[in-house]
């Protein structure tokens, strides 16, 4: 029986189903949240070679007209011109404003999907059939989609619900395993920001969560999906000044100075990039006098015996600390010349930090 999950929010409320065998029942879940029984699917071309043909078999049983449109895997998919020829697309046959959009894939395809969903016609039904880790416990929960722009990344977006999400965990068995390794720690993420009971699961459980032992990794989604439910559901816009939304940010300036630097190029995924950033946000909080250094070790010792990258040194690339630096003050984060991070009192105990000193985060890059 798969686990499902409310998500409350001032508008809008949906469930996340989570369990194996998902994509196969997908027309009788879907059938009862859904104002027609007329679906457009995007996914990705890995994607939907291995799961489109059971969900559209699956849909079409339940009496869904169904028609799918496909897109190269990868970041560079979540562009103008692909928005552009979905919508084209989509728009030609004079799609109606009950036609959902349904997006099989990763977090590029529901970046990507939910950004035509949001936008064609105000505003189509939405679904979010996630793929990989990383999009089953962070991107397919919350409402964010967009895309990129030469500008960065996700610099056109809107906040669009979806009705449903089917995180399928039975598709993770496709997915490479750098890639789980990559979603897991959006999964740490999720623990140390909030939840220290959950982190301490995690150091017993991470090797039936990688594993893909089905109970242990249905659970790992659900404590994530559930922890990211009530982060949204008390900052749904992310308005916030303190708290909120901007705490799932944790580890993520550093992740974005390592990704920008190492440049999209798949050589660092965002969930690797996320793993070094948590140790480094931890250093910093312990550098600064927030966190004891005993929950550093921890969270390095869990990180490493993981085999996830814990330290800078680890990736295939050396970095210069101002380079970093920059990316970090760009990341739209700085005011009155002091930065904003996310930090730690310890694991569990996440806070946004207005006046953290340039000086010891140059230390801690340079370690
Ligand atoms: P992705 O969508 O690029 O998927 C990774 C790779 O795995 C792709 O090549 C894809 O084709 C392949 N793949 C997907 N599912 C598979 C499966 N079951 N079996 C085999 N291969 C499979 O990457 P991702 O890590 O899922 O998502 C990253 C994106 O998510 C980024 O663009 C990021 O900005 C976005 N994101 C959004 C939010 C949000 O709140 N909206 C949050 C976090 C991340
Ligand atoms: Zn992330």
């Amino acid at each position: 029986r798969p686990r499902r999950l409310p998500v409350t929010l001032a508008h809008a409320s949906y469930e996340v189903v989570i369990g194996a065998g998902l994509i196969e029942r997908a027309g009788a879940l879907l059938a009862p949240v859904l104002p027609q029984k007329k679906a457009i699917v995007i996914s990705d071309a890995n994607v939907a070679e291995l799961y489109l043909k059971p969900l559209l078999d699956s849909l079409g049983d339940s009496g869904f007209v169904t028609q799918s449109l496909i897109v190269p895997p990868g970041e560079q998919t979540k562009s103008l011109d692909r928005y552009r020829e979905l919508t084209d697309a989509i728009l030609e046959q004079k799609v109606e404003r009950k036609t959902a959009i349904i997006a099989l894939g990763g977090g590029v395809v529901g970046d990507l999907a939910g950004f035509v969903a949001a936008t064609t016609l105000r505003g189509l039904p939405f679904v979010q059939i996630p793929t990989t880790l990383l999009s089953q416990v962070d991107s397919s929960v919350g409402g964010k989609t967009g895309i990129n722009t030469p500008w960065g990344k996700n610099l056109l977006g809107a906040f669009h619900q979806p009705a449903i999400v089917l995180a399928d965990i039975s598709t993770l068995a496709t997915l490479p395993p750098r890639e789980i390794k990559a979603g897991y720690a959006e999964i740490v993420k999720s623990a140390l920001i909030g939840d220290a009971g959950f982190f301490a699961w995690c150091e017993n459980n991470a090797p039936r969560i990688l594993g893909q032992d089905p109970d242990t990794l249905a659970e790992a989604v659900e404590r994530a999906c559930s922890f990211k439910a009530r982060v949204v559901a008390d900052d749904e816009k992310e308005k916030k000044a303190e708290g909120g939304r901007a705490l799932l940010n944790l580890g993520h300036t550093f992740g974005h100075a390592l990704e920008a630097e190492m440049g999209y190029d798949g050589r660092l995924l965002h969930g690797e990039a996320v793993s070094i950033g948590l140790r480094l946000a931890f250093m910093l909080s312990v550098r600064l006098g927030y966190c004891p250094a005993t929950d550093l070790d921890r969270v390095t010792a869990h990180l490493q015996a993981n085999d996830m990258p814990a330290r800078i040194s680890d990736l295939p690339q050396t970095f210069s600390v101002g380079t970093l630096l920059n990316h970090m003050t760009r990341d739209k984060k700085m005011e009155g010349g002091k930065l904003t991070f996310v930090l730690v009192r310890g694991i569990g105990q996440a806070f946004t930090c207005r006046d953290v000193p340039e000086e010891a985060v140059k230390a801690v890059l340079a370690e």
